[in-house]
């Protein structure tokens, strides 16, 4: 049992327990390209959180790490089979109820450990802030936590070398023979501003890509993505850390 990990905890250990921080991972449910299971976003998310958390309850932290939320925002897949959608008013309705419970016996500070690009929470936690003065918000996206280029030799953003890369180290057993990857080519939208990344619109997912990829996944490697693996957790156990530790009534300086 991994006293940081609630699914795992038992009455007998929590019921004395005192935690600063709860951290909730969020998932989705989705196709990833030809060759990754559909839970990919799961996996990570599970395994990212619980060795930040590790590294950070080792060093102190009085952190918990609640079950993973395992729907996200697919609204761009309505197409694709069995792809789960939760809107994000859903979303909304879920954080509240957590938040509800975290405030009500004050644990006052939530660590969203976001897995998953199509997941906005800015909206929801602007809003759910007013609602809950006393709790701490915050939103992390661990893929963005430090920089890809420096592991990886192609970009991408869905099933692509960083993502296969993790699966082939954390759930190898899952990941199809490499003779069924697909390429993960975007196609790129006609109208120049889109591709600038200052005009937006929900991508269409199955008009953008045959295999549902976005980004090459071939140069991945189980090496590589232990590499990540460790660099992405050291870094979200420091923010683990000075989240659980950090007063939260004097932030700025
Ligand atoms: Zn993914």
């Amino acid at each position: 049992m991994r006293p940081y990990i609630l699914a795992e905890s038992n009455w007998e250990t929590i019921k004395d327990a005192e935690f600063e921080l709860a951290v909730l991972p969020w998932g989705a449910t989705e196709a990833h390209n030809f060759h990754l299971p559909y839970a990919t976003d799961i996996i990570e998310s599970d395994f990212i959180a619980a060795e930040s958390a590790k590294i950070a309850w080792a060093k102190g932290a009085k952190v918990i790490v609640l079950p993973t939320i395992p729907f996200g925002v697919n609204t761009g897949q309505s197409d694709i089979l069995l792809d789960m959608n939760l809107n994000p008013s859903t979303q909304f309705a879920i954080l509240n109820d957590v938040l509800e419970v975290l405030n009500r016996q004050g644990i006052y500070k939530l660590l969203l450990f976001n897995s998953h690009g199509g997941n906005d929470f800015k909206p929801i936690v602007r809003e759910l802030g007013l609602k809950f003065p006393k709790m701490f918000i915050c939103i992390s996206n661990w893929f963005q936590s430090i920089d890809k280029n420096l592991f990886f030799e192609n970009s991408g953003d869905h099933a692509d070398e960083m993502e296969t890369s993790l699966l082939l180290y954390l759930k190898p057993s899952l990941v199809l023979s490499r003779d069924k990857w697909g390429d993960g080519r975007e196609k790129k939208h006609k109208i120049k501003a889109f591709s600038e990344g200052w005009v937006w619109t929900e991508r269409k997912w199955s008009e953008i890509t045959e295999d549902t990829g976005v980004g090459d996944p071939r140069l991945a490697s189980k090496e590589k993505g232990e590499k990540y693996f460790k660099a992405v957790t050291q870094k979200m156990s420091e923010l683990i850390y000075e989240v659980s530790k950090a007063d939260i009534q004097n932030l700025y300086e």
